[in-house]
């Protein structure tokens, strides 16, 4: 058989589903990445992230969001580990909060079972957070929490089963187009390839054939907090939760180390990097005063210090919608970044949509508002 060479740059959760989406249809697959798998500097590690349905980013989502689920389960069955755990999701805020109704409304829009809870019903239903009057919940209780770290490893497990090669430790330092595709350097070495799956997340604009696209690496910071009562904490009690307050805007995702749970803070910044490279290992006193002052005022049943900090990389665009599509100006190539601090959990779609790219297939889905070209 004529194998298509397809050559897939960076393997954190974007590069490693699509390597295994490429490779599980027959294609030959060689992956790349500066780092080993699951690794810490760029945007997919931390110990958790949100799986939602309920967008409030677009109803135009949903569709992709529900494929994911479905690849998610796939996934763990195929590498036989727990990656997605239903804990269910909660938007609390204001119930005119922009957040709060675009959530209400992509539940409406799709016929997604959701819950609203009023700032009573809300408060005996989960006392882990400290609701205002005017305060709701909505539970999605198809959302969930992930695991970032097994995940990445157990998609290039998958890839590698069905024939992929996954280089760790290669980063990609020259790229130039041939007659019928690309040679790639790495490593001191030279590799051929038909195609080009760009997945560098935040080092996008780091390759030269990239350099135009718009995307702002900025550095997001998680906190860790102790639980006093882990069991009160944990994911069969305490759903994912995006929360809105006028004082302090935060993901919170629950116990999963056993100890504590973990907030990524909004409202404080998430500052602009140079290059990735630059990524500070802790944040200033006032970013850990702020998150600090989150807890206490917003989750009675943590300790107030952070016990934990951890500084990511992530790939913003403009609009914070990713750029997903044939690369501008090129061929044979397809790029994948810019995921705004919202891809992980629709990595496996997005996958599955690169793989159709590269086999000139017509993806399922309608995916113009990410074309990567149209800031022109
Ligand atoms: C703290 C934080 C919290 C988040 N929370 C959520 C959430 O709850 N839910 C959600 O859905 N999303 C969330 N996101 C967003 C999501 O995690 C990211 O969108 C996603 O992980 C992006 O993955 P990626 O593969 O594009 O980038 P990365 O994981 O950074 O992977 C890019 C890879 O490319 C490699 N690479 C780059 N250049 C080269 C080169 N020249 N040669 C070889 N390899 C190269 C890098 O080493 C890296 O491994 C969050 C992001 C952060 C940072």
């Amino acid at each position: 058989m004529n194998r298509a060479r397809v050559a897939v740059i960076g393997t954190g959760v974007i590069g490693a589903m699509t390597a295994w989406q490429l490779a599980r249809r027959g294609l030959e697959v060689l992956a790349f990445d500066s780092h080993s798998p699951g690794h810490d500097r760029g945007a997919s590690a931390g110990e958790s992230r949100i799986f939602r349905t309920a967008y409030k980013e677009g109803a135009e989502y949903v569709p992709l969001l529900r494929r994911s689920g479905q690849l998610w389960r796939e996934l763990e069955q195929a590498s036989g580990t727990r990656l997605l755990t239903r804990c269910g999701g909660l938007t609390i805020g204001g119930s005119e909060h922009p957040d709060v109704v675009a959530v209400r409304r992509s539940a409406e829009e799709h016929g997604l079972d959701h819950e609203v809870l009023a700032a009573d019903a809300a408060r005996k239903r989960f006392p882990q957070h400290r609701i205002e009057d005017e305060e709701v919940m909505v539970l999605d209780p198809e959302a969930g929490v992930l695991r970032p770290e097994p995940a990445v490893q157990a998609a290039l497990r998958c890839a590698g089963e069905a024939g992929a090669r996954v280089l760790s430790h290669h980063p990609v330092t020259g790229l130039a187009e041939t007659a019928g595709g690309w040679r790639i350097t790495s490593a001191g070495r030279e590799f051929d390839a038909d195609h080009i799956v760009f997945a560098p997340g935040p080092w996008a604009r780091a390759l030269e054939p990239l350099r135009a696209l718009p995307v702002e690496i900025r550095t997001i910071a998680a906190c860790w907090f102790a639980a006093r009562d882990v069991a009160l904490h944990r994911p069969d009690r305490l759903p994912i939760a995006i929360r809105r307050h006028p004082e302090a805007g935060f993901s919170c995702f629950p116990v999963l180390d056993g100890v504590a749970i973990k907030i990524v803070p909004h409202h404080l910044g998430w500052p602009v990097l140079e290059r990735p490279g630059d990524l500070p290992r802790s944040v200033t006193p006032e970013f850990a005063r702020g998150a600090a002052d989150a807890a206490a005022r917003l989750l009675p049943g943590v300790v107030p210090h952070p016990i934990r900090i951890g500084t990511f990389a992530e790939g913003f665009t403009p609009d914070e919608h990713a750029l997903l599509g044939p690369l501008p100006g090129a061929r044979h190539a397809t790029v994948l970044t810019g995921f705004s601090g919202h891809g992980f959990k629709l990595a496996p779609v997005f996958g599955e949509i690169a793989a159709d790219l590269v086999l000139g297939t017509e993806p399922a889905y309608d995916i113009s508002r990410l074309d990567p070209d149209r800031f022109g």
